[in-house]
């Protein structure tokens, strides 16, 4: 059994509001990806895949430099998890973990976490509890309060065994993450509580919490 990584950094960002690709845009003077990257180094993985923009490839190589092999992703998210398992080669037995390049500041006992409950469980997500309370909303009044306490916020890393991911992708359906397809099938997917330092940066507000972060480590 060997552990391969998947980093998903396709996406444009637009919601950034960044003329560059999200995995591009410095983040305490390097790209945002790099530090993504850094947060699984060492590493217990035996491979590593990237993938990127189509039209980015040589910028993402250099970022990602020897850690792993960039390819270029899909429309969707869906789709560049697609072609990163294909990259990976994957035997049925290994454990893939699948992370959003955008979430920089994941723990590597975090990960661990996730790893050893996927080896366990088969599917395994890091999640983060919710905090706030929650109104379902339509024409914009409250329908109703939904309890929170059984509510958690999806957050990657996300690993499976190799064999219950390519079953999960194999519909070709699209979902925005993988454990939604496992639980479609049926599929059982463990849940391992995480930090909410694993939020995933998507708007300019996120990326001044995350210099913040970065700043207060590196004092
Ligand atoms: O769009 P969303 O915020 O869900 O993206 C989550 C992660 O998936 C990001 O790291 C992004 O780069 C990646 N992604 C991708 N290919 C796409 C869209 C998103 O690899 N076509």
């Amino acid at each position: 059994m060997a552990a391969l990584l998947l980093i998903v950094a396709a996406g444009s960002g637009t919601r950034l509001g960044r003329p560059e690709p999200k995995g591009l845009v410095p983040l305490a003077g390097r790209p945002l990806l790099s530090w993504t990257v850094d947060a699984f180094r060492p590493g217990r993985f035996s491979r590593a895949v990237v993938t990127a923009p189509p039209d980015r490839l040589e910028a993402f190589s250099r970022v990602v430099g020897d850690f792993g092999r960039v390819v270029a992703g899909g429309e969707t998210r869906a789709a560049s998890v697609r072609r990163g398992v294909e990259a990976l080669a994957p035997g049925d037995d290994d454990i893939v973990a699948i992370h959003d390049a955008a979430r920089p500041f994941v723990s590597a006992e975090e990960v661990l976490a996730v790893l050893r409950a996927a080896e366990e469980i088969g599917a395994a997500i890091a999640a983060v509890p919710v905090v706030d309370t929650i109104k379902r909303v339509a024409d914009g009044r409250i329908v109703e309060t939904v309890d929170r306490s059984t509510l958690y916020g999806a957050a990657t890393p996300q690993a499976f065994r190799a064999s219950v991911l390519r079953r999960a992708i194999a519909s070709g359906e699209e979902a925005t993450d993988e454990a939604a397809l496992c639980e479609k099938r049926g599929d059982p997917v463990a849940v391992v509580p995480v930090s909410r330092r694993t939020f995933k940066i998507t708007t300019p507000e996120d990326l001044e919490l995350a210099e913040a972060i970065l700043a207060r480590r590196q004092r």
